[in-house]
This record gives C-alpha cells, structure tokens and sequence, in this order.
C-alpha cells in the first residue's frame, strides 16, 4: 500500500496534501464511532505534506515514506503535543521533546495525522481503560478491538491512518492487530529506541508498526530501527532496509508449532492457524512439533514482572513534575472533599488516587507488594528465574526451526464489557503473545481470514515468532504467505 501510494505520489497522480486531507476527511466521517484518536494534528500533518509535495514538484527524490499519513499510539512523545497515555494524570501533558521513533519519522518526512486512543498507560487488552472512553471494532462496533494500542489498530482497519505505531509489552500490536485485521509487529527488544516511550515495564517495552500489509511493515520498521545514546538497551545500529529482504521462498525453512497450543483453542480460530499451517508446508517449509516446557509459566511470570516494573516506573506521576496536580485548586472543585491537602504527601496521595484509573492502581499495588521486602525473593526473584527458563526453552528450540507458528489471540474480538469485571479473563487474552515479550523475541501478527462470529465475520491473526534480531526472516515468511499463490 505504502509503495503504490508513494509511486502515485511521485507520479503527480496525487498529492501528499490531498492524500491527507482525504485521510482527516474519513477520520471525521467515522471516527466518532469508532474513537480510534485522542488527538489530531490537522496543520502539523498538512505543513509536512506540503513541503514534500514542493519537493515533489522541484523534482526531488523523497523516500517511500514521504507525504504517507500514519498515527501514533499515544503514549509516544511528540514534541508540542498533548501525549495523555489516555490517563486523567496526563490529561494536560504536552510533550517536551519528540521520542527517537518520532525524530527518525520525520527524517521520512512522513505525516503524523494524530495520537491514538489505548488502553490507560498501555495496560489492557481491549482498549477499554482508556480515559477517554472505548475505541471500538470497525468490523463490528459492539466488539473491542483488542488493545493497548487498540487505537493505532483501528485506525489502520477502517483507512483512518495507511500504517501506526503501537507499543507491545505483552502483546499490545499484535492482539489488537488480530482482532482488527492488520499486520502487527513486535521487533526483537533493543531493535527500536525506546526514548520517548512513556515507560510501562521497561524490560519488555518495545514499539513496532501496525500496517495493512507485511511490506508496509518492513518499511516502517526500516524507518524506526537503530540504536541511540539515549537508551542504553537499544542495541547497536545494524539496522536494514528491511522492505528489500521480501524475496524468495519458504522451501526448506523449518517452522516449529506446539501442540499444546491447539487444544482446547477456539474451533473456527484452530481450523484457520491449521490451514495456514497446511500452506506452510505446501509452498515447501517443513513444520516440526518443539515443545516450550516452560512457556506455560508465562503468563504467571508477566503478571509479576510486568507490576513491579510498572510500580517503579509510574512511581513518577505524583503531581509534581507531569500532568495533573492535585492541590487546592483541583481539590475543591470536586464534590464531597472538604479537607483541602495540607502536606506534600497529600498532594501525591491524591493526584494519583484521582489521576490513576483502577486498573493502573491494580498493577502498582500488585508491583509494590511483589517487591516489598520478604516477599522480593518470593515473587519477584522468583519470576526472573523462570523468565531465564523461558528464554532458554527458546534457545533450544530454535536450534531446531528457523520460526515458530502459533495463534496470535485464543479467540476473536470479543463484546464491550464481556472481560472488563474480570481482570484474570483479560490477561488470558495474551496468552500467545506474552511469551515473545518475556524473551524478548521478535513476533509479528499476520492476519489469517475471517470467521463468523453470531452475525458478522471477524478477522484474526496467526503469530510468527522469530530468532533474536531476525527481523528480515521473521518479514520474509510472513510476506511469502501473504502473497501467496492460489490466496
Ligand atoms: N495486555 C497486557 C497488559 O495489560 C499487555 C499490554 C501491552 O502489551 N502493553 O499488561
């Protein structure tokens, strides 16, 4: 999609500024509906398409991004712009500074259209615990479309934004990329800086694209990637061209499946990972049984791991430096509060038991507790331990297979409201994501088919999982299914 727009682009067959007014103009017909933005950026969007457009017209080469119009999941700073991370807490927050991801963006002269709505400092998976409401499907407006980053998702879905960025610290692209249709990629941890990115659980943390296609991936991999001095996990700069590594086949490629993984799966769900499966080994790559004995622990060893990091990186809204502050003045504009703070704990107290939504307040509390003392070593030491386990089932599997095939999300897009009052249902929906997070593998979420859920059909994903800093491969099976013969 990306390059035929930019071939158009290029050729005078249209141009960056009507291409994006033609997005803002689907943005205004549905996006009040579907809620995919918190924020846009009308005139900073058309000032850049502007500039590429006179490029165009002087005659200048401009790359394959230039003039594109995407989004970016709120929880990415951009410079000047309000960046909430859809909590109250943020709700006033313009950002100092642009994150690396935005810097290399613009060195693109791609166009950023807005911020997308997600899931309170990216934790969920519907979208739901956003401040500013639910995003919803735009294959079924009664549905959820996954989440964190269920915003940049959408927005992609219903041609609101040709390509987003979403991060995924469990699963946060490629769950909400399953449920809405789209391609969803997680890089390996490191590949992408994460400057910028407002923190949730810094070791698992990692920005990816969500797109149409695989190649339009690629592209906006290739545009993001590389090391920076201002985070250290980043891992040195030998990043690619990755849209160039699209060709040749899968013949002879090993691909690991675990037989664990389908029982009990959804049947409609099961029926298409087995078909793509059964594509797999007719375009020639051989399909191999691996078992990941510790994998199963995952999910266990997220839910601790992931609170305690949060604990400590959110440890910075109190009021004081970001956001909102509970002081006299907030104070007594609410009802029902009468004591105004008198000391500076008051003041933490209350900008966070107000400025915090109930999910966020779960996680920091579940974080804290794991982390106090005598219950460090039980919990938290503990779950580092297996996280080490995981990674090295990994290792021994892909001494064997090249990847590793599984279904992206146990079920499709499921209802409003259907998991909101049970925290635990929620977190089963990264039940296939969340391993490639703790070992900080790469992963990519491609769109499957459609299934027939009561009376509309909903998209869902297969999973690709790759080796550490594999993305070129990771890229190239999923690309060779996608454009496969007989599709
Ligand atoms: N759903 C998971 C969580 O709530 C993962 C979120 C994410 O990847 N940001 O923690």
């Amino acid at each position: 999609m990306i390059r035929e727009l930019h071939e158009k682009i290029i050729n005078g067959k249209i141009t960056s500024v009507q291409l994006t007014e033609k997005y803002f103009q689907t943005i205004e017909k549905k996006d009040k509906d579907i809620i995919a933005y918190l924020t846009l950026i009308k005139e900073g969007a058309l000032s850049q398409a502007q500039r590429v457009d006179e490029k165009v017209k002087k005659g200048e080469k401009i790359g394959l991004l230039a003039g594109i119009p995407g989004a970016i999941k709120d929880v990415i700073c951009m410079k000047g712009v309000k960046t909430t991370a859809a909590s109250k807490i943020l709700d006033n927050y313009i950002a100092p500074y642009n994150a690396t991801v935005i810097t290399k963006l613009n060195k693109q002269e791609a166009v950023i259209l807005g911020k997308t709505n997600l899931d309170e400092f990216a934790m969920g998976s519907s979208t739901e615990n956003s401040f500013y409401g639910a995003t919803k499907n735009p294959y079924d407006l009664e549905r959820v479309p996954g989440g964190s980053s269920g915003g940049s998702a959408a927005a992609v879905a219903s041609d609101e934004a040709v390509w987003s960025l979403g991060s995924d610290t469990g699963g946060s692209i490629r769950q909400p990329a399953s449920f809405c249709g789209v391609v969803g990629l997680k890089p390996t941890y490191g590949r992408v800086s994460r400057y910028g990115l407002l923190a949730m659980a810094s070791s698992f943390d990692q920005i990816g694209p969500i797109t149409k296609t695989v190649e339009d991936s690629a592209i906006i991999l290739s545009a993001i990637a590389g090391s920076n001095t201002m985070d250290a996990t980043s891992s040195p700069d030998f990043s690619k061209q990755y849209e160039n590594y699209l060709t040749g086949g899968v013949k002879g490629l090993k691909i690991g499946v675990v037989k664990e993984y389908f029982e009990g799966l959804n049947p409609e769900v099961r029926k298409k990972i087995e078909k793509v499966i059964e594509d797999y080994k007719k375009m020639g790559a051989e399909i191999q049984e691996i078992e990941l004995p510790y994998a199963k622990y995952s999910l266990a060893t997220y839910y601790i791991i992931q609170p305690c990091e949060t604990s400590s990186n959110l440890a910075r809204f109190d009021g004081i430096k970001y956001g909102l502050r509970m002081d006299d003045k907030e104070k007594t504009q609410l009802e029902n509060i009468s004591n105004l703070p008198k000391t500076l704990l008051e003041t933490y107290l209350d900008t966070r038991q107000y400025g915090l939504g109930q999910e966020v307040k779960r996680r920091i509390m579940l974080g804290t507790y794991a982390l106090s003392s005598g219950y460090y070593d039980a919990y938290y030491l503990r779950a580092q331990k297996v996280r080490t386990l995981i990674k090295k089932d990994f290792e021994k599997a892909f001494q064997k297979v090249d990847l590793i095939l599984t279904p992206t999300t146990p079920t499709p897009a499921f209802k409003l409201g259907e998991k909101s009052h049970d925290p635990l249902e929620m977190y089963l929906a990264d039940i296939f994501t969340i391993t490639a997070n703790i070992a900080g593998l790469p992963a990519i979420s491609v769109p499957a088919g459609k299934i027939k859920v009561e009376d509309k059909k909903m998209p869902i994903g297969f999973q690709l999982m790759g080796k550490w800093f594999d993305e070129e491969n990771l890229l190239k099976v999923a690309h060779a299914w996608e454009t496969r013969k007989n599709n």
